[in-house]
């Protein structure tokens, strides 16, 4: 075979779990808990479905975010702090 073989290639899916989206290139916002507070992370690049609204981390990206989370939960990442809101969603009960 004279094909190099690219391993990343191998490593990207195209298509999207809901089975009739492609995926294409992108950035999203990750949003996780840390220590009951919010941890916002931008401009990260992940695979997003043109249909639904999945995305899929890189797994350089997932990297990089493990070491934020916990750089933050250390207190070592300097992070801009945001206006953020909590509420609980109350379902009324079925009649
Ligand atoms: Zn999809």
């Amino acid at each position: 075979m004279d094909r190099p073989y690219d391993e990343k290639k191998e490593l990207i899916p195209d298509t999207c779990n809901c089975g009739r989206g492609r995926l294409h290139r992108g950035f999203k916002e990750y949003v996780t808990k840390v220590n009951g507070g919010v941890l916002v992370i931008k401009n990260v690049p992940a695979l997003m479905c043109d249909l639904c609204d999945e995305a899929y981390l890189t797994p350089e990206a997932s990297r990089e975010i493990d070491k934020m989370v916990n750089d933050f939960r250390e207190g070592r990442l300097l992070a801009k702090p945001i206006a953020a809101g909590e509420v609980e969603l109350k379902m009324k009960e079925a009649a």
